[in-house]
């Protein structure tokens, strides 16, 4: 097959440890570009896209190689904004830019437990935010030119990178082919 059709329009992956804001930045993303937010936890729930439930995590297994197949179409078509707390398993060549969310631990801390994660799901995910662990497997897994770290701690952060992404939106161009 002749592979000549370059996305018009850009693909965005918004990831980051649990809490730091990602669903909340995607959609607002999403309002202010009219693309499309793909939560990643909220797909694999819909179509059954998992190899059950981790009762010690308390989450679903995600079979990577479903989702990869389910998106594959969607993605090619750019203007989507992918929502996940991972990033290894994607293609390389979904994304245009991978924006890593980072909040400060007591912050995050505080709405973990909102949430209502205690015990090892708690402690587990400050420490994923301690030791930097999304924005090394984003560094690892992506070209470091398309990497961006954004404070996520107000919700004044949030308005502004909502403001600097849309922006990098509106001037983005297609690479000639
Ligand atoms: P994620 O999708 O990364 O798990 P959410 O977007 O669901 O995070 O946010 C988790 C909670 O924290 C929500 O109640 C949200 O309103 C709040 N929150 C997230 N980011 C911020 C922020 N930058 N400032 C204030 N509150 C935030
Ligand atoms: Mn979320």
């Amino acid at each position: 097959m002749v592979q000549d059709s370059k996305r018009m329009r850009p693909n965005i992956l918004v990831t980051g440890t649990p809490g730091t804001g990602k669903t909340t930045t995607s959609a607002a993303l999403a309002e202010s570009t009219q693309f499309r937010h793909i939560s990643i936890g909220d797909l694999v729930r819909e179509k059954n896209l998992h190899d059950g439930w981790d009762d010690e995590l308390e989450c679903h297994i995600i079979n990577e190689d479903l989702v990869c197949d389910e998106l594959e179409d969607v993605m090619e078509q750019g203007g989507n904004i992918v929502d996940y707390h991972g990033c290894d398993f994607f293609p390389e060549r979904w994304f245009d830019r991978v924006v890593v969310l980072q909040t400060d631990n007591s912050v995050l801390y505080d709405r973990l437990s909102k949430r209502g994660y205690t015990g090892a799901k708690l402690t587990n995910n400050i420490e994923c935010e301690i030791f930097q662990v999304l924005l090394e497997e984003a560094k690892e897994s992506y070209p470091e030119n398309i990497v961006v770290a954004l404070k996520s701690d107000t919700i004044e952060d949030i308005t502004r990178n909502v403001t600097t992404l849309t922006d990098w939106v509106r001037s983005w161009q297609p690479t000639p082919q």
